[in-house]
């Protein structure tokens, strides 16, 4: 069965930066990743190279930064009073909170804290990266209706709800 629209996919995959260092695999996971093919459950890209694929194909896609989190935008860098972050008792680098930002809501990363002032970042950690993903087709199947209705991947490696 090839990938199509529809199709419920479970992919190994590793993920590399330019440099060849690994930023995530579902050997890390433990578990093959599963999605909804066509459904925008991952990065355009990547999802696109996937379409005609079965089971035992391995391949190798370069996703450029733009097509995957974006390039990097230094306006997403805010430096903020601390005060707003009223209730959190301690403030540190690499934390992350939900944020309400000129570009809506998101989440942002404490990047740095000098006295009362708090830099945070609302660009994606993988923001301004190529992507490079080498990925194996573990699984294909047909997504049953309510899979189709909710938009996502139900029982192993999907949602339990
Ligand atoms: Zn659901």
């Amino acid at each position: 069965m090839q990938i199509s629209q529809d199709s419920v996919v479970s992919i190994n995959y590793t993920l590399t930066d330019d440099d060849g260092q690994v930023i995530d695999s579902s050997t890390l996971a433990g578990a093959p990743l599963v999605y909804l093919h066509g459904a925008q459950n991952i990065i355009p890209g990547l999802e696109n190279a996937l379409t005609g694929k079965q089971v035992g194909d391995k391949l190798t896609v370069n996703v450029a930064a733009a097509d995957g989190y974006g390039e990097y935008n230094p306006e997403a860098v805010q430096v903020v009073p601390k005060h707003l972050f009223g209730g959190v008792e301690t403030i540190e680098a690499g934390m992350q909170f939900h944020a309400q930002t000129d570009y809506g809501m998101q989440v942002v990363t404490v990047t740095a804290v000098e006295g009362d002032e708090v830099t945070v970042d609302g660009n994606h950690p993988l923001a301004g990266q190529n992507l490079n993903f080498d990925v194996e087709v573990m699984n294909v199947r047909a997504a049953s209706k309510e899979e189709l209705e909710h938009g996502h991947v139900h029982g192993e490696g999907g949602h339990h709800h």
